[in-house]
């Protein structure tokens, strides 16, 4: 796997070690077992997907991660990328919008061994209520409709966000913020991805 991600331009050997390192068939159905190093997307209940490994891969080495950083990642999903920003050291903050993932997949983490912080809740908040922010980094692993603004402010100055931009198909977004107001954000784009949607209050249940 990992040698098909250099292939595909994955170049941070701190995520190539990661992705090395973190078991992916620790964070999928034992049925699907055979699939688990291919790249392509598989199924993880309650109609989510656990991402690509090209694009988990895209997404991190995007976010240039540090050791003991703060992250906050929106979308918890199957655990893998979570995982993987735990192995590269990161303070890992976790948001899922589905109970039935929140649960089976903090539990997972945990008895991995891997010490992120997940929460219940809407994303596109990110973490209001209990805040631990501002966050060095934020990355988001659902497509959303628009740049959440509660997102931004999360963010420290001079951190950077990751966000897969657009309903039907995203961009993925690299932004880094000079400063509070969006003109002092720059913003750059690499290639085009198709993940789930961000779900919001309308369509959850
Ligand atoms: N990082 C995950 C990707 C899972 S797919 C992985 O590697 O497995 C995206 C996830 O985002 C799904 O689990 C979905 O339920 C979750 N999600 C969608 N909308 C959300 C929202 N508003 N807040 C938090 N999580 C959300």
């Amino acid at each position: 796997m990992v040698e098909e991600l250099k292939q595909k331009g994955i170049t941070d050997a701190a995520v190539l070690n990661a992705m090395g390192e973190v078991p992916r068939h620790w964070f999928i159905d034992t049925a699907l077992d055979a699939y688990a190093y291919d790249d392509r997307a598989l199924k993880i209940g309650c109609e989510q997907t656990i991402s690509h490994p090209s694009t988990v891969a895209m997404q991190t080495q995007l976010l240039t991660v540090a050791s003991g950083m703060k992250v906050l990642e929106i979308g918890t999903g199957s655990g893998y990328q979570t995982a993987i920003l735990c192995r590269m050291g990161a303070r890992v903050y976790t948001v899922e919008r589905q109970k039935g993932l929140f649960d089976k997949t903090s539990a997972l983490l945990r008895q991995l061994g891997y010490r992120a912080k997940c929460f219940l809740g809407d994303g596109y908040q990110g973490l209001k209520e209990v805040d631990y922010g501002p966050y060095d980094r934020i990355i988001v692993t659902c497509g959303a409709p628009e740049i959440p603004a509660p997102l931004m402010a999360q963010l420290k100055t001079g951190g950077v966000m990751v966000i897969p931009l657009g309903e039907d198909e995203q961009k993925m977004l690299r932004i880094e913020k000079g400063g509070e107001r969006p003109d002092q954000w720059k913003v750059e784009q690499f290639g085009t991805y198709s993940f789930v949607p961000m779900l919001d209050g309308r369509n959850f249940s």
